[in-house]
């Protein structure tokens, strides 16, 4: 394989551009594997280099329906942070925050993280002082965070509407130096690449439709490309959880899948160096490398599995954004799609056992999974190889919502269109 460098990039130029290698083999699938891992988004792909990685496990097959990259991995707006309350979140995201930190030299391709920070938009005195709390804990947690009043966000952002007859007034900020964003696909295409190399099979086109288990065990998974052995089978299918694991009898998950929709202007000077949420029109904005605005808001408020917008939520989208930023509505709308969200009842995810040996679970990443891609993989590489959870993520149990132990960042309540 190549090892992408200045030096690689000098020689292409000198030898017409022959010295460049496939990216990843396509083999074809073999009997039997160590290790199955459905779902070849961002944590299945993530999985399957951390389990050979650091565990040495590299009899395993990434089995993937679509092509690589093609689900919510492809289809975000990047947002990466770690700026959460509660113990458990804030460990395992700060967790992930690090391995973004050292990404592009672990795999040896370059994601385009760019920690420009993160500024979550307060809109009154009480929310800005619960944005103080949460400050306050991610900093005795060692995260960093840093309280901003208006006229600190206004000296960063000056486009935004800061007076007093606004819809929603801004009072300051949380701000995250450290969080900012990533180039989406190549988070995907590094992870499969490094997989490749330490010998993982990524198998596109190849979709499990069912799962042999006996004796509550399981053996292997039913595919379009027939039955596969294994081991171990680690389910990371994202929007399509309840779905694929009610294949394996998991039928009544805490999960429901809504869709999420992403917007992208035309191409503008920088305008927004950092990542901007506005909560209480629930709209969030940065810009991208190529000059775009990316931006996105609530989800549809019905459960789907359509991977394409509408028009209702494009106006609903820029009602909230123009409320915020009035300039926005001079712009044009360029590109415009969906993704399918695997919402949790708590807004946490579930990284773990399951009821039926050697099967794992990976789900209920809601609309915040890409900046977990590298931790929720780390995690659940762990979990396969050793058969118990790492400290990270023994909280993120499927059995909390029977015990009552539930990860609710929000206080929200069990309402998943609310996470
Ligand atoms: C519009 C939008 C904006 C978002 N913004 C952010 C953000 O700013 N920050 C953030 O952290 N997160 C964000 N997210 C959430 C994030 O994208 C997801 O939580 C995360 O990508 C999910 O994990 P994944 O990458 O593994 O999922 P996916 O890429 O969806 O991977 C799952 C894969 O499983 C495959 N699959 C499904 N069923 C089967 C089957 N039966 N057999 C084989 N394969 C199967 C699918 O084809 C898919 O490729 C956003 C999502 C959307 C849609």
């Amino acid at each position: 394989m190549t090892h992408y460098s200045v030096w690689s990039l000098i020689k292409g130029g000198l030898t017409g551009q022959k010295n460049w290698t496939r990216a990843w083999r396509d083999p074809e699938p073999k009997s039997s594997y160590d290790v199955i891992i459905i779902g070849g988004g961002g944590h299945g792909l993530a999985t399957a280099h951390y389990l050979a990685k650091l565990h040495g496990v590299t009899n395993v097959a990434v089995l993937e329906k679509g092509w690589l990259g093609g689900g919510n991995v492809g289809r975000n707006t990047t947002i990466v942070r770690s700026n959460y309350l509660l113990d458990a979140n804030a460990h395992f995201y700060e967790h992930s925050l690090k391995l973004w930190e050292g990404l592009s030299d672990d795999l040896n391709y370059n994601v385009m993280f760019s920690q420009r920070a993160v500024i979550n938009l307060a809109h009154s005195k009480p929310q800005l002082d619960g944005f103080a709390r949460r400050g306050n804990a991610m900093l005795l947690n060692g995260i960093d965070a840093e309280l901003l009043d208006r006229d600190g966000v206004q000296a960063m952002v000056p486009y935004f509407d800061y007076s007093e007859s606004a819809r929603f007034p801004i009072y300051g900020g949380l701000m995250q130096r450290r969080g900012g964003s990533a180039r989406h696909d190549a988070v995907a295409w590094g992870y499969a690449r490094s997989a490749d190399a330490r010998g993982v099979d990524l198998i596109q086109n190849c979709e499990v439709t069912g799962f042999r288990i006996e004796d509550g065990r399981v053996l292997g998974v039913e595919t379009t490309r027939g039955f596969i052995g294994a081991q171990k089978v680690g389910m990371a299918v994202a929007g399509h959880t309840s779905h694929v694991a009610a294949m394996a009898g998991l039928n009544r998950l805490p999960i429901e899948s809504h869709k999420l929709q992403a917007m992208v202007s035309e191409g503008l000077k920088p305008l927004i160096n950092q990542v901007y949420t506005f909560g209480a029109g629930h709209f969030y904005i940065s810009q991208s490398d190529k000059g775009g605005l990316v931006y996105g808001g609530d989800l549809d408020g019905y459960n789907s599995y359509a991977q394409r917008g509408n028009y209702p939520l494009i106006e609903h989208v820029h009602a909230a954004g123009m409320a915020l930023m009035p300039s926005l509505g001079r712009l044009r709308l360029t590109r415009h799609w969906a993704g399918v969200m695997d919402m949790s009842m708590d807004g946490s995810p579930i990284i773990g056992m399951t009821p039926i040996e050697g099967l794992y679970l990976n789900a209920g990443w809601c609309y915040g999974g890409f900046k977990a891609t590298p931790a929720s993989g780390w995690c659940f590489a762990h979990t396969i190889a050793q058969n118990r959870p790492h400290a990270l993520n023994e909280a993120f149990t499927l059995n909390r919502f029977e015990t009552g132990a539930q990860i609710d960042e929000r206080g929200a309540g069990p309402i998943p269109g609310a996470h």
